[in-house]
């Protein structure tokens, strides 16, 4: 059997930069990944593919992620076994925290060792990208710079180890249309791409802070001004920023310290008891065996 921990994602920034012909958007972001973590167990069965996940509101067929990545490796490498799978849900679901590709990204890391395929993190990343644009970045991990739909990828320095509070509201924000929100209604503040990027090389957290950005946000606050409320408490107890993951809800704020982060978390499951909060660590890039 083989076990993988699939990472979930931040952005900590993300802009658009136009609409491609094929509908999809050009995008500019800095992608972190975060200790919560669905775990994922592989085993070899003789065929076909099974798959359980311990949380009812996901689909187990082809429509599941998980299921699709295992199809595509099975096919592509030609393999006659089959694989049996379990996924250990932690990553909200439709957060903006990219769990459905976590999900992907892991089932083809997982099975690159439980077949020996010894395929490199690059090959991986080729066939992730046919699942979705955030797969590669999954596949990846730690923090990165991508653009194109988001699987053109560039390495950057690791992060000095920092701490991340992630705050879901109870509802659950489409990407499709958050990014169709976005066309309608725009955003008056893009992020300094260039300036983040010189805080993260020079390791400077106050700089990265201030730097937090996404396009996304004012769009989909408006919509659900739980979201702004959120931010609201984060910053009144302990965080500098706080800012919308991806296509949202989910509101996240970084600190050195974890008792900073532990405090705003806290405040905020006072005020709001039905919040899904946690308090975990900057992860660096993925090992693969
Ligand atoms: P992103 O940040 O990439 O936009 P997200 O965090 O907003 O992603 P996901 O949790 O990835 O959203 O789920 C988006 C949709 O994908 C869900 O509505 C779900 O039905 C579908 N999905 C398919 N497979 C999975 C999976 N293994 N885990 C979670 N969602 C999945």
């Amino acid at each position: 059997m083989v076990t993988v921990e699939a990472n979930a994602k931040i952005n900590l920034t993300l802009d658009i930069l136009g609409t491609r012909p094929d509908g999809y958007h050009d995008v500019e972001m800095v992608m972190q990944s975060v200790g919560l973590s669905d775990i994922i167990y592989l085993e070899r069965r003789e065929k076909g593919i099974s798959l359980q996940i311990d949380v009812p509101e996901l689909p187990t067929d082809k429509t599941n992620l998980a299921w699709n990545a295992a199809h595509l490796f099975l096919d592509v490498y030609k393999i006659q076994s089959g694989v049996s799978i379990k996924i250990k849900k932690k990553i909200p679901i439709a957060a903006g925290l990219a769990g459905g590709s976590a999900d992907a990204a892991g089932t083809l890391i997982g099975m690159n060792s439980l077949f020996e395929t010894r395929l490199s993190k690059k090959e991986l990343c080729k066939l992730g990208e046919k699942i979705g644009s955030d797969v590669p970045f999954c596949i990846e991990g730690g923090t990165m710079l991508a653009t194109g739909r988001g699987e053109v990828l560039r390495r950057l320095p690791d992060l000095p180890q920092l701490f991340v509070v992630l705050a879901k509201p109870p509802v659950s924000v489409s990407t499709a249309w958050a990014y169709k929100n976005y066309d309608k209604m725009g955003s008056t503040r893009h992020p300094d791409t260039n300036a983040i990027l010189s805080a993260i090389t020079t390791g400077h957290v106050e700089g990265i802070e201030k730097a937090l950005a996404n396009v996304l946000e004012e769009a989909t606050m408006k919509a659900y001004p739980i979201v702004e409320e959120y931010k609201r408490i984060l910053t009144e107890n302990g965080a500098t920023e706080a800012l919308m993951s991806g296509s949202g809800p989910t509101v996240f704020a970084i600190a050195r310290e974890k008792k900073d982060m532990e405090h705003a978390a806290a405040m905020l499951s006072h005020a709001y008891p039905d919040a899904a909060i946690f308090v975990v660590p900057t992860v660096k890039q993925n090992t693969i065996s």
